[in-house]
């Protein structure tokens, strides 16, 4: 196997919309297109995209991690039986970085990887779903996976009504649970934030006709443990799906004492960028194998290559891959989910096109989408992505 080309840009993903921490006016992601040549000259086009809520990485990527990229040897991104290697690849871009203070190479390094697995599912002729569950899962995979609906963002002069029928519009699209942010009334004392989110939960909640288990809330980080245990108190009783990021996501003690005052479940990890942060959390967040949700997100985590470290670590400390639902609604984790058999994985039905959402024509049906049968991540069969990704030559 050998790398041949490696092309990088910059798409936007900006979007009007704000969660409790930032606004995505001036989101942008990184795009890369590696092509790989193998046995007598067969060639795949690997694409690859960093997911939402870190920035495009071009700086890292032309500096770093593409040139040592190229200059790998054959033997170094190929595997003992001659197929492309991504973990090969991989500890070639890693080369010369001391551990720990993972920043956003984790993003640069993670783009790389997703086209990597991109290639080699193509190279191989199977949608990488199925080589995955072929490589790592015994050979089987989920027939779909349960995905969810999240929105429900702050917009300029968005009131209750726009964001029921924002939740009513995804429940039409075939999802049954949705997701919305919380904690994000700017400068307002925590008593009179939680009044106005607790209108809007219940709103949502009628719309589910009372069903706390179709609604997940998310704080994205914002709160410190006094608001986190405030709000902890008045959502308990709604039994919510899970409640996300209630706490700075590198804050494990805080995270620990709200679980022992919140039963139902917790959600969090789209914002632990390595095995060992991931492990940390796991270590010493307090949460609970039998009921909370890990929400790593492989594409910004340095790629698949760390995710199924990640999944190792989870299983050796009695944590089961179904506890997985990640971040980030893009095809890679869908794939990830199906062919290692996480619970699930996030969808944005309104935001961030063209990176989020499944292939067309795949419809959601019942919450769970089903793969498309097309050689690789699946962005042939993704025409808005993938006139995108074509940008690349
Ligand atoms: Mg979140």
């Amino acid at each position: 196997m050998r790398i041949t080309a490696i092309r990088q840009g910059i798409a936007p993903i900006s979007s009007a919309i704000a969660n409790a921490y930032i606004d995505f006016s001036k989101m942008t992601a990184s795009i890369v297109a590696v092509t790989v040549e193998g046995e007598g000259g067969r060639r795949a086009t690997g694409y690859g995209f960093n997911s939402n809520g870190r920035y495009a990485q071009q700086g890292l990527l032309a500096e770093r991690f593409i040139p040592r990229l190229e200059a790998a040897t054959e033997a170094q991104v190929t595997a003992a039986d001659g197929r492309l290697d991504p973990a090969g690849a991989w500890a070639a871009m890693m080369r010369n970085e001391k551990p720990g203070g993972h920043g956003e190479r984790s993003v640069a390094v993670g783009v790389l990887d997703m086209a990597l697995w991109d290639a080699a599912a193509k190279l191989e002729g199977v949608p990488l779903w199925r080589l995955l569950a072929d490589r790592f899962n015994k050979g089987r995979a989920d027939e779909a996976a349960w995905v969810y609906a999240a929105g429900g963002y702050y917009h300029p002069g968005k009131g209750v009504d726009a964001l029921v029928e924002e939740m009513r519009r995804y429940l039409g699209m075939g999802y049954s649970t949705v997701k919305m942010k919380i904690g994000g009334a700017p400068g307002t004392p925590i008593r009179d934030a939680l009044r106005e989110d607790m209108q809007r939960i219940e709103a949502v909640l009628k719309l589910l006709g009372g069903d706390g288990s179709r609604l997940a809330v998310d704080v994205n980080g914002r709160f410190g443990l006094h608001a986190a245990l405030a709000y902890g108190a008045a959502l308990a009783p709604l039994n919510l799906r899970w409640y996300e990021e209630p706490l700075d996501p590198l804050d494990y003690a805080t995270h620990a004492a709200l679980a022992e005052q919140y039963a139902p479940p917790i959600a969090t990890g789209e914002n632990l960028f390595s095995m060992q942060d991931a492990r940390n959390l796991i270590r010493h967040g307090g949460l609970r194998p039998d009921r909370d949700i890990l929400q790593f997100d492989p594409a910004l985590s340095y790629g698949l290559v760390e995710y199924l470290r990640t999944l190792e670590m989870l299983v050796a400390h009695g944590w089961s891959p179904r506890r997985c639902v990640p971040h980030g609604g893009h095809q890679f984790a869908l794939n990830i989910a199906v062919g290692l058999g996480l619970g699930g994985n996030e969808s944005y039905p309104e935001v961030f096109a063209p990176f989020g959402g499944f292939a067309d024509d795949v419809p959601v049906v019942e919450g769970r989408v089903r793969m498309p049968d097309v050689p690789g991540i699946g962005f042939e069969a993704k025409n808005e992505l993938l006139a995108v990704l074509r940008t690349l030559g």
